[in-house]
Formats: structure tokens, C-alpha cells, sequence
């Protein structure tokens, strides 16, 4: 089956560059949220892109009217009754996540695949809630959708070969790379490896072997990655990273996800990164 028209459903960060490129790159697209200003701000993100990209000569007025005729904004999940792939990209809450892909079994129609963009929840408890569990896949794009060009494909418990085939060339035709997560596993492939790196990190700090300011230095330079651990964990949250490693210790019950006290004792001091001024570093001075 191939894919023409996508729903979107979550316009926030991600759901709104998800839309992007899917418009961008030829598909039909439906993006839905709970109200329409949450959708028209999706847009208006949308368009201050095109409108750095025009600057640049990289899209002409043409190219960016045709690209936002593709796009359909929602408030109602019915409007998906007629699309071919829905990706669910709302906050990561299981409990609301399997709702909706409850809600979507009913309304789309039966050969519609269903994804999530799920950074953490298990695929296969998502499907649950539906008929249709081999029909549904995880599809991780990465921050933001637009630049990034990586997109993990997961295989929950059911998912079929073809719905694998199917998203995998839904994310190709967006000029992502793809990569199988042949198992619904926490933390895919790139959190998973992600987090023992920053948490080795941390015990390298803890054991009085570096400095976090050496540590992202020697990441940098020795390993050619663009940011060190601490540097990359202030910037997208100590408070995110740290539900990361308590969600891995308490799915694998295994000591080396266990969350390091310097790491908690940042979480209790509100030392959260960049967002509230200090993390591993300071930003106030
Ligand atoms: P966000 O908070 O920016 O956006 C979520 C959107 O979902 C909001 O606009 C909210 O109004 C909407 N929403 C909530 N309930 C809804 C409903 N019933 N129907 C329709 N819309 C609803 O969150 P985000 O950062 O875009 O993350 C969304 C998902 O993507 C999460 O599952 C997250 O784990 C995952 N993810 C996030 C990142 C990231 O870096 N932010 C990266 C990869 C994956």
C-alpha cells in the first residue's frame, strides 16, 4: 500500500516539523491538536522556516504556497478517517497515548497504519489498544524533525513486515535515513546508547578521575561527537535525562542504569540546565 495522505495528531515541537516535512515532501497532511491556536502556531513556525529558506534561495513563493496548500489543520480526530498513516506525536503520557490510538482504530480506516513518535513508551502497549497491533510501528525522529536526518523504525511485539516496509519508506520519501529497531526495547537505539555514555561520564566525575568541563573536551575532540555529555544534558534538560536513566533502572533492574547521586542532588537543588540557569554548568555569570 502506499502512503499519500498523513495524519498528524500533537502539533507541538516535534508533531509540527513532522508535518513540515511530510508537506514538504509531497504527502497530503492533516495536523491536528486539542485547539487551533496550538495548530496555527505550529504554522506560523512553519512559515518563519520557509521564510529563512526564500532568504536563502533554497524555496521560492511557489514552491512554499504549494507546500502549505498540502496541510489541513484539525481539532477533530474524525478528520482522519480517510488517511493512510497516522503519526501520533502528543506528550508522552501513556495512559492519553493509548486512548488515542484507540480512538484512531475506530476512525481510520482498517488498512491505515498507525505510528508513534514516542521517545520511552512501549510499542506493543500502544498497539494493544487497538485491532490492529500489526499495523502499528514506532517512528523516532529526532529534535528538530526538519534538520535531523535520522528516523528509528520499531517493531513492536505484532508489527508486521509490511508496516515496517511501508513507514521505513514513508521516512525515506522525507529524505531521512532509517534505521530497524528489530525489538520494542527501551530507549531504541540512540537513548539507550546515549545514556551510558552520560552516565559513565558521570562516574568518571564521581570518581574524581575528570571534570565535567575535561569530559566534554576530551568527548569532543578524542571521539569527534559535536557536544560532551554535560554540555548536551544541560541543554535538553538534567530533568530529562534523569527520568531516562530511572525509567531504564526500573525496566532492566540492572545497577549501571541506576540514576548517580550527583546526578539526583542536581534534580533536588533545581539545578535543571540550561532552562533554569545552572546544570552541570552555570549560566548566570
Ligand atoms: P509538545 O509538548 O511540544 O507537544 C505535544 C502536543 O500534543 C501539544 O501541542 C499538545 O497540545 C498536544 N496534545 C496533547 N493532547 C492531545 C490530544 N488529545 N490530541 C491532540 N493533540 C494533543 O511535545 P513534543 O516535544 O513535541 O513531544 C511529543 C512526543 O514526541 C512525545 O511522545 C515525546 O516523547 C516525543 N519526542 C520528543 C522529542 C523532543 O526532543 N522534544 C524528540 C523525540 C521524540
Amino acid at each position: 500500500m502506499t502512503v499519500s495522505k498523513i495524519g498528524v495528531i500533537g502539533a507541538g515541537t516535534m508533531g509540527g516539523g513532522i508535518a513540515q516535512v511530510a508537506a514538504q515532501s509531497g504527502f497530503e497532511v492533516i495536523l491536528n491538536d486539542i485547539e487551533m491556536p496550538l495548530v496555527d502556531k505550529a504554522l506560523d513556525r512553519m512559515k518563519a522556516f520557509f521564510k529563512r529558506s526564500q532568504e536563502k534561495g533554497r524555496m521560492t513563493e511557489e514552491e512554499k504556497n504549494e507546500i502549505l496548500s498540502r496541510l489541513t489543520r484539525s481539532t477533530d480526530i474524525r478528520d482522519f478517517s480517510d488517511v493512510d498513516l497516522v503519526i501520533e506525536v502528543v506528550i508522552e503520557d501513556l495512559d492519553l497515548k493509548k486512548k488515542i490510538f484507540g480512538e484512531l482504530d475506530t476512525i481510520c480506516k482498517p488498512e491505515a497504519f498507525l505510528a508513534s513518535n514516542t521517545s520511552s513508551m512501549p510499542i506493543t502497549l500502544l498497539a494493544g489498544a487497538t485491532k490492529r497491533p500489526e499495523r502499528v510501528a514506532g517512528m523516532h525522529f529526532f529534535n528538530p524533525p526538519p534538520l535531523m536526518k535520522l528516523v528509528e523504525v520499531i517493531r513492536g511485539y505484532f508489527t508486521s513486515d509490511e508496516t515496517i516496509e511501508v513507514v521505513s519508506a514513508v521516512a525515506k520519501k522525507m529524505g531521512k535515513t532509517t534505521v530497524e529497531v528489530k525489538k520494542d526495547s527501551p530507549g531504541f537505539i540512540v537513548n539507550r546508547v546515549m545514556m551510558a555514555h552520560y552516565l559513565e561520564s558521570i562516574r568518571l566525575v564521581e570518581e574524581g578521575v575528570a571534570s565535567p568541563e575535561d569530559i566534554d573536551t576530551a568527548v569532543k575532540l578524542g571521539l569527534n561527537y559535536p557536544m560532551g555529555p554535560f554540555e548536551l544534558h544541560d541543554f535538553a534538560g538534567i530533568d530529562i535525562g534523569y527520568f531516562v536513566a530511572e525509567y531504564f533502572y526500573e525496566e532492566f533492574k540492572d545497577a549501571r542504569w541506576n540514576p548517580p547521586q550527583s546526578l539526583k542532588a542536581l534534580i533536588r537543588a533545581g539545578r535543571l540546565g540550561r532552562k533554569t540557569g545552572a546544570g552541570w554548568y552555570d549560566y548566570n555569570n
